[in-house]
């Protein structure tokens, strides 16, 4: 399975592409994650990114490109059994170098999956949201509370946080950034006949039915 998952920040793409990963065993590429780790790591593209993160803006398109020519070609050479890709790629141009990154591969896509939520559930979503800092467990303040407040039923810790880029008016500008920048890319799949749209609302178990039968179709 060769897929992209698009949608706007907080419409669950995350979480399905982790579902993916383990039920179909196919790995989830996640940029927001390898640039997390780097952010942690304090490298010197951690260090780079971060500011363009924090405001809710996007990495500059070389940076991210690079990250994935690496990461598909290693893949490649493992044998593994394609890929889910989780926020990339999030303009045009990443679009156009994700196609010359699979040509090189001699790899094609199936299926570009659009998950669709509205902005206002979105900003719910994500305003709520707490992660785990020492584990990355996810939980929602009304959706999936923790059950002891402010500790990580996971991991017994006491540090859940907010992420700097849930906070509301970040959350605000990602979906700015989104609507001018990724939004886009539905036409550019659209045009090349693999795109699929899928409802992004409702019980978690559904949409990953609608996303396989999507991708089956
Ligand atoms: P995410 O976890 O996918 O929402 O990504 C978190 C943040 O990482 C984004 O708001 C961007 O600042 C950055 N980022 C992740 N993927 C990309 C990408 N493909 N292009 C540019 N920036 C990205």
């Amino acid at each position: 399975m060769r897929i992209i998952l698009v949608g706007p920040p907080g419409s669950g793409k995350g979480t399905q592409a982790k579902r993916l990963q383990q039920h179909e065993g196919v790995p989830q590429i996640s940029t927001g994650d390898i640039l997390r780790a780097a952010v942690k790591a304090q490298t010197p593209l951690g260090l780079e990114a971060k500011k363009y993160m924090d405001a809710g803006n996007l990495v500059p398109d070389d940076v991210v490109i690079g990250l994935v020519d690496q990461r598909l070609a290693e893949g490649k050479q493992k044998g593994e059994k394609g890929f889910i890709l989780d926020g990339f790629p999030r303009t045009v141009p990443q679009a156009e170098a994700l196609d010359a990154i699979l040509d090189k591969l001699e790899l094609s896509l199936d299926a570009v999956v659009e998950l669709q939520v509205p902005a206002d559930e979105v900003v719910r979503r994500l305003s709520g949201r707490r992660t785990c800092n020492n584990c990355g467990a996810m939980y929602h303040i009304e959706f999936n509370a923790p059950k002891k407040e402010g500790v990580c039923d996971s991991c017994g810790s006491d540090q859940l946080i907010q992420r700097d880029d849930d906070k509301e008016e970040t959350v605000r500008n990602r979906l700015r950034v989104y609507a001018e920048q990724t939004a886009p890319l539905l036409e550019y799949y659209s045009r090349a006949g693999v795109l699929k749209s899928v409802d992004g609302t409702g019980g978690i178990d559904d949409i990953y039915q609608s996303i396989l039968s999507a991708v089956e179709k």
